[in-house]
């Protein structure tokens, strides 16, 4: 590529650089492997960031009043400004970011398509209209930086990076 540097995104830390998923379990992204050698790549977990051990128990998101809350229905923690505040913190130290390369289905991660429960406990979730915490607020903070999951095509991701 034609690029003076490479490119710098932001990446799902579970997506193939440590072992931070909820559930323990490894994961391998074609896509990272796809883009190892093209972009300059700083991985980071939120959850983990903000003090949840590996594994834990999973949280979701919640609707609470108006806003979406961030909740671990096992233990009842509302896990929300740790995780806002985590993200604005360290979206807000990238002296320079080209994209994001998040995680599909996290409420921390995901883009999009997350799902909102009525009630941490609830058995059935209300809509899947949610996004992830720590995407939401790179969203905010990044709203013209591309921003794609693991399931997209490491060429398109390249041309819109140029
Ligand atoms: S999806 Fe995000 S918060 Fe969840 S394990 Fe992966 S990097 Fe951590």
């Amino acid at each position: 590529m034609s690029l003076k540097r490479k490119p710098v995104i932001v990446v799902s830390r579970c997506l193939g650089f440590g072992v931070c998923r909820w559930n323990g379990a490894v994961l391998e992204s074609p896509l990272v492997a796809a883009l190892q050698n093209e972009v300059d790549f700083i991985p980071v977990c939120p959850e983990c960031e903000i003090g949840l051990g590996c594994p834990r128990p999973p949280i979701r998101l919640v609707r609470k009043d108006l806003g979406i809350s961030l909740i671990q229905p096992e233990t009842g923690i509302d896990l929300t400004s740790r995780m806002v505040d985590f993200s604005q913190r360290f979206l807000c130290s990238l002296s320079h970011v080209d994209g994001f390369l998040l995680k599909r289905k996290s409420p921390s991660c995901g883009l999009a398509d997350i799902p909102i429960y009525a009630a941490p406990a609830a058995d059935s979730y209300l809509d899947k209209t949610g996004t992830g915490l720590f995407a939401r607020a790179a969203g905010e903070l990044f709203p013209k930086t591309p921003k794609i999951d693991e399931a997209y095509a490491a060429e398109s991701f390249l041309k819109l990076l140029l």
